[in-house]
């Protein structure tokens, strides 16, 4: 699903308010002022302290950056419900996809 700037807005000021977080302030400069600069991020979970692995499970997130400082602070989908269903379940059966392609070489 491509990324919408104020649809990702809307969504996680709803959800904040759902959750009960009282604002945000920034951890740096206690700015309660953020930009969102459009787009996902993806934290790959690694099962090896080794190498790294990619096209498994993964955390999707958006980042958002401090208008003060620059800080920036990564909120996870997942936790305020925001990853839709359908792109979470294409995301497993791809990556089990991988994984067995991955055994049988
Ligand atoms: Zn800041």
């Amino acid at each position: 699903m491509p990324f919408n700037k104020e649809e990702f807005a809307k969504a996680f000021e709803d959800a904040v308010k759902r959750k009960k977080v009282g604002g945000i302030s920034c951890p740096i400069c206690s700015n309660g002022k953020w930009s969102i600069p459009g787009g996902y991020t993806m934290s790959p979970l690694q099962d090896e302290l080794v190498g790294i692995k990619i096209g498994g499970p993964a955390i999707p997130k958006v980042p958002i950056i401090c208008n003060n400082c620059g800080f920036v602070a990564e909120i996870a989908l997942g936790v305020l419900g925001l990853v839709p269903k359908q792109e979470a379940k294409k995301a497993t059966e791809e990556s089990a996809q991988k994984e067995i392609a991955g055994k049988d070489q």
